[in-house]
Order: structure tokens, then sequence, then C-alpha cells
């Protein structure tokens, strides 16, 4: 059998057989460093490098063979770091717990979202969406910068719920953009007014029991001096929607059940507490367009680093499909 086997012509295996490294250097003003690297793994794990080394095929470049010729990359190195662990040693077994920490997470993230590494930037966008200290802020400032579409939402309502806070000056900066804050700070201020309406026009109660009166003034107590504190508290403001919940569950005092039941109905016909949904699917629908309409991915890296001045013909071309 094994003579046979000698006889045959060996084929190279499609996926192991490894030839060329590759080296690259990271356009890190700090710390830049080269790293020698694998180009079969790059090009079967990133559409990028797939794009560029058949491009490099059929050159004469020297770029990416020594020291001396490296290929750019527009990262920092602790970014392309992450990024190659993942790529060679695997998530889990990168140094004990940062395999799941944030920095390491978001490298990933960007780097992956670059080369359209697309198996290293669901396994990040998974990993980063259950960390506890993933805020409403950063998770809309990762969406934006890397696309992560599905995060838009949630990050838009839970930032223009006014029971969040924002972040302020200059933590903000990080996060938003002028034309981000602009659509939260203005659907914040539209919410707020629309539960000023509402709160200043209580839904009437046409009393029909013997104590008609009586109902009548416990429901206006209620409305002015139990809910309004409650809808204008400084940092817990309840919405009009909350304040319809809490009054189908609580008993009202001094009000019958039959003018509580009145007057709920009557709340419930009031669209004024149904237009905050409306303010907050038009302000999401501001933030997505905002979203689509930014540059991604190798764009984007590109215009935040610019061409390195000692070798601009080692930077690779920039996909098309981003
Ligand atoms: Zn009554």
């Amino acid at each position: 059998m094994l003579g046979d086997s000698m006889l045959i012509a060996a084929r190279r295996h499609p996926f192991f057989y490894y030839s060329g490294q590759t080296v690259m250097q990271t356009m890190d003003d700090k710390d830049p460093t080269l790293f020698c690297i694998n180009a079969h793994i790059l090009c079967t794990r990133t559409v990028f490098y797939k794009d560029m080394f058949e491009c490099l095929q059929t050159s004469t470049t020297l770029d990416g063979t020594s020291d001396e010729h490296p290929i750019y990359v527009p990262f920092q190195t602790k970014q392309f770091e992450a990024f190659v662990a993942y790529l060679y040693k695997g998530p889990d077994d990168w140094p004990g717990d940062q395999g799941r920490d944030l920095d390491f997470l978001r490298s990933i993230l960007q780097v992956s979202a670059f080369l359209d590494c697309d198996d290293g930037y669901r396994w990040a966008v998974k990993n980063l969406d259950p960390l506890p200290h993933m805020s409403p802020a950063l998770r809309l400032h990762l969406a934006s910068a890397y696309r992560v579409d599905g995060w838009v939402e949630p990050a838009f309502k839970a930032l223009v719920d006014l029971q969040n806070p924002l972040p302020s000056y200059p933590d903000a900066l990080e996060y938003f953009t002028l034309p981000d804050l602009a659509i939260i700070a203005h659907t914040r201020e539209n919410i707020r007014k629309s539960r000023q309406l509402w709160m200043l026009c209580p839904p009437p109660m046409h009393s029909i029991c013997k104590n008609s009166l009586k109902c009548q003034a416990a429901w206006t107590s209620t409305w002015w001096k139990g809910l309004g504190p409650r809808v204008f508290h400084p940092d817990k403001p309840m919405s009009g929607l909350q304040v319809q919940k809490l009054l189908e569950g609580d008993e009202i005092a001094g009000i019958c059940k039959e003018c509580k039941a009145n007057v709920l109905a009557r709340m419930a016909e009031k669209d004024a507490l149904r237009k905050e949904e409306l303010v907050v699917a038009e302000g999401l629908a501001q933030m997505q367009e905002l979203q689509m309409g930014r540059p991604f991915g190798a764009l984007k890296a590109f215009a935040a680093f610019g061409a390195p001045s000692n070798s601009p013909q080692s930077m690779p071309p920039v996909p098309s499909q981003v």
C-alpha cells in the first residue's frame, strides 16, 4: 500500500498547505510593530487580503517579503495583535480572561470589519452583545462605526429614555458625532414636550356613580398630586404608558371601580399617550438613515490613518464592496 502511494503524485491539500509568510507593520505612532504572518490564512479568512494578494501575485513588488519591505496595516498594534490572536491562537487561548474583555473584542470587531473577516465580525458582535459594561452610548458608537445594524434600535431607545442620563462632556465626544447628538437631544426634547402636553390635559371623568363629586375630586387630586411628581421627576420620569399601567394595576384612593374603569377607558383613547412612540420612531428613522450614509470598513480606516509617507505603494487597494 505504501508503495502505491509513492507512485501517485501527491496533491496539495486545499487548505492545510501553507505557503509564504508575509511581513506586515502596524501604523502605530507609538509602537510600530512587525508581524510575520501566513498569507494563506489571511487570504482564506479575509476578503480584503484575498483580493490584495491576488493583485500582488501578478506584480514584482517586494512588499511583504522582509522587515525592510513590510505591508502596512492601518491599525494600532494592540488592535492587530488581537485580530491575529483570534486567527492563530483562537479567541479562548488569549491571555487569561482578556479573551472576553471589551478592548480585545472591540479590536477584533474593528479589524474584522475593515478586512471583511465575516467569522471574526460575527464572533466579536456575539460576545460584545451581553457584556455588562456595554452602555447604550458605546453600543450606538460601535453600531455606527462597524455597521452593527441590529444594535442601533435598542441603543437609540435606551439613549432617548429620559430615565437614562446621557454621557456628559467630554465623554460624549468619544461616542457621538454632532449629528448623533442632535438627533438624540431633539428626540429627548420632543418626548419631554409630549409628556408635558398630555399631563396638562387630564382625561375627564364622567362619573355615573352616586358619589360622583367625591370620585371626581379624588381623580383630580390623584392626577396632579400623585402622578405629576412622577411624570416630572428629574431622574426617573414616567412615560404616559407607564402611568397608564400604574393606574390599571393600583387602587386609586377615593375612586370607585366604575369611575376608575370610566376614566381609564378615556385615557386609553388618548392618542397623546402614544405620541411618545411616534416621536421615538421618527428619531430612530433619522438615526438609521444617518448610519447608512456613513463610511464603513476600509474607507473609514483609511480616512482615519491616511497612507504611510515612506511607502505609499505598500498600501493595499480599497475593495470595492466597502
Ligand atoms: Zn365613582
